[in-house]
């Protein structure tokens, strides 16, 4: 590449006020994006006439719009042979035509969210995968309520709601869970409410639960994909629960033997997804939900 072009000092502000000014109007569409005012159709459609927006990368449009995140927008573009880096401007006929159809409904439109339900026996790294799930924006993930003590760094609201058995009892009698079970001695369930609310606003939800509860999900929403998580091997999952320092001796026996049982269980789910690699696993349920 030769060197860039030597500006004068008027040259190089106006050239920095138009990139400004180009910035500010990208953010303001895709508030727009975000907000469902603008729908695909119509940022597609000023592109033609606005060179900020046609200079607009493509996974930043995708990634503006409501319920689609880092990932689903990433498979999105594999799906319709964008490239990473593709402005809008770049967009051949044929795609163009693709993504339109891809979100011919308005952006807004209520279709409800899918329901996704990841389970597998204890330790095989469900909650890493739930946790990168929800950094990519792509799942609103359910929080449950339990029994269990907080481990440390765990936080109320966030890892859990942390109840005490009264509560729990409380919400059991009034139906406020959408499934509950027992494992390891503790009591977890997952808050009807919040997840039918987020389902019926469009988002797709996740929850991570163990079997039991996989199994009531399904009895009560038949819609509900159930994935399975499997270790890589059984060695791993023995190392793993045997080095999670965060439970007794006793505990981690227990575990270990409800790990065995849970193994079983794996014809009753929809998918069954082995955890060899996080960025895959994430990819899949993305495309699972799709
Ligand atoms: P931990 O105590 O290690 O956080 O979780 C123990 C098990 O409970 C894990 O298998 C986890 O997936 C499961 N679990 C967490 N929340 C819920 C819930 O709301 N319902 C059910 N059935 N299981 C849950």
């Amino acid at each position: 590449m030769g060197a860039p072009p030597q500006l004068s000092p008027e040259a190089r502000k106006a050239a920095l006020l138009k990139a400004a000014q180009s910035r500010k109007r990208r953010a303001e569409i895709k508030g727009k994006i975000k907000s469902g005012e603008y729908s695909v159709d119509a940022v597609l459609e000023l592109s033609r006439t606005d060179d900020a927006i046609a200079k607009m990368r493509v996974r930043e449009l995708l990634e503006a719009l409501s319920g689609v995140g880092k990932v689903r927008a990433q498979v999105l573009m594999e799906k319709l042979n964008i490239s990473p880096t593709r402005r809008i401007v770049g967009l051949g006929r044929h795609q163009i035509k693709e993504l339109r159809n891809e979100f011919m409904k308005p952006v807004h439109a209520t279709r409800p969210g899918k329901l996704l339900v990841l389970s597998g026996p204890g330790g095989v790294g469900k909650s890493t995968v739930a946790t990168r799930l929800r950094q990519t924006g792509d799942f609103w993930v359910s929080v449950s309520a339990t029994t269990r003590a907080p481990r440390t760094n765990e936080l109320h609201g966030v890892d859990y709601y942390f109840i005490s058995n009264d509560e729990f009892d409380r919400r059991v009698k009034e139906d406020e869970f959408l499934e509950w079970a027992e494992f390891a001695g503790n009591r977890y369930g997952t808050p009807s409410n919040e997840v039918l609310d987020a389902l019926n606003r469009g988002e797709n939800v996740l929850l991570e639960i163990e079997i039991d509860g996989a199994k009531q999900v399904k009895a009560h929403l038949p819609q509900a994909i159930l994935v399975f998580l499997e270790p890589p091997s059984w060695e791993e999952l023995v190392a793993r629960l045997e080095g999670r320092g965060t439970d007794g001796p006793e505990r981690r026996a227990h575990r270990l033997e409800l790990a065995q049982e849970e193994l079983a269980a794996a014809s009753f789910f929809d998918h069954v997804v082995v955890n060899d690699e996080v960025e895959r696993v994430v990819g899949l349920l993305v495309s699972f939900a799709s």
